[in-house]
């Protein structure tokens, strides 16, 4: 026959009140209180089953129930005597799991009267049962936060993506691209932009979310971009095609022999189509590109800039008035003399006409320093 040895040694601390109580009883009266728990049949069996089932037991084999443990504490002894027990003690329950249970943490709980082990023991089954419904309601509490939270996104969501969708297909359409954006604004009391959306700018409706609720209306959306598309490339077609038509009676009938020629053969004319239209349709004038120089708007011209303009006018009714100025290149002549340059600034400056021709700009006037091919 074994003889069980193993004691339990409950742990509790005294208030200032049970400090005195305990000294009125004749009692040890220090805060920090040890009662201990011999086996059965020197306590009630029920006694010390409690005590074994809420003892925490160290790796060396000592036991211990700690009054007012935190859950998940390590049963330390020198936590014990620096009083850093913390004591998790639910003050009230919430009624509604919105509101969120609240637990009401302690340092430690304090007894104002000396405690006998079943006491002490019923207190701490009470406390634990209570923790663990608190921190159930907690938990399911956090759950339903966080489902309403996901049911509240997810109806935003659908009702942007159905927004997005009810909206003309022709907002919701460009040739480059589904639009989702509207234009940047930084003006926060701006009025809600309505209108055609933009397929940059910022971003109003997710496309991961048009997606999701409205893959129709998305595909129906990206079809009408194809077929944009397409209309835009028809036009650039048809374009080319009218240019080049153009081009070839022009040829036919304007053209050098050498120019005709390249046509009939199929060589590539293009440069030398427009210098020799140029030169015939628009006399006097040259292509911008050609020309050393930049142009600015035009400051109190004199009476000689109105004629040029005039003179320009006559073959080209579109012609309009800049300044021009042609800077004189000080690195380039510093380089070649060897010297510092203190050249005058502009090589040239004065009054041109401008206007464009077969789509290129075209200047009347100007130095006659050209650019080389
Ligand atoms: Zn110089």
């Amino acid at each position: 026959m074994t003889t069980q040895t193993q004691t339990i040694t409950i742990h509790y601390l005294l208030s200032d009140a049970g400090r005195r109580e305990a000294l009125k009883r004749g009692l040890p009266a220090q805060a920090m209180q040890q009662v201990v728990v011999d086996p059965p049949p020197a306590v009630e069996s029920q006694v010390w089953d409690r005590a074994v089932e809420l003892s925490d037991v160290s790796s060396d084999g000592k036991a211990s129930v700690v009054i007012g443990h935190k859950r998940g504490m390590n049963s330390d002894h020198r936590c014990w005597s620096t009083y850093a027990v913390s004591c998790v003690v639910p003050a009230r329950y919430p009624t509604q799991a919105e509101d969120g249970p609240e637990i009401v943490e302690s340092r430690e709980k304090q007894f104002d009267a000396p405690q006998d082990a079943a006491a002490l023991l019923a207190w701490e089954a009470r406390r634990r049962v209570d923790v663990e419904r608190v921190l159930t309601l907690r938990e399911a509490s956090q759950k339903a936060r966080e489902s309403k939270e996901k049911a509240d996104r997810e109806a935003r969501d659908r009702a942007s993506a159905q927004e997005w969708a009810s909206l003309p297909l022709e907002w919701r359409a460009k040739a480059d691209g589904v639009a989702t954006c509207v234009p940047w604004s930084n003006d926060e009391k701006a009025p809600r932009y309505e209108g055609p959306l933009q397929t940059s700018g910022s971003t109003l409706y997710n496309r991961e979310v048009l997606e999701r609720y409205v893959p129709g209306a998305l595909a129906e959306a990206r079809a009408e971009v194809k077929r944009l598309q397409g209309e835009e490339e028809r036009k650039r077609n048809e374009a080319e095609a009218r240019r080049m038509a153009e081009r070839g009676t022009w040829i036919r009938q304007y053209g050098s022999p050498r120019l005709q020629r390249c046509l009939e053969e199929g060589i590539e004319v293009g440069a030398a189509y427009r210098d020799e239209r140029l030169a015939l349709e628009r006399p006097g004038w040259r292509w911008e590109e050609k020309v050393y120089g930049a142009k600015s708007e035009p400051r109190n011209p004199p009476a000689e800039a109105f004629q040029l303009l005039d003179e320009a006018r006559a073959t080209d009714p579109d012609a309009k008035l800049y300044h021009w100025a042609v800077e004189h290149d000080r690195e380039e002549c510093q380089k070649d003399s060897g010297e510092p340059c203190d050249c005058p600034k502009y090589v040239w400056t004065g009054y041109v006409a401008m206007s464009s021709f077969l789509g290129k700009a075209v200047i009347f006037g100007g130095p006659e320093i050209e650019v080389e091919d």
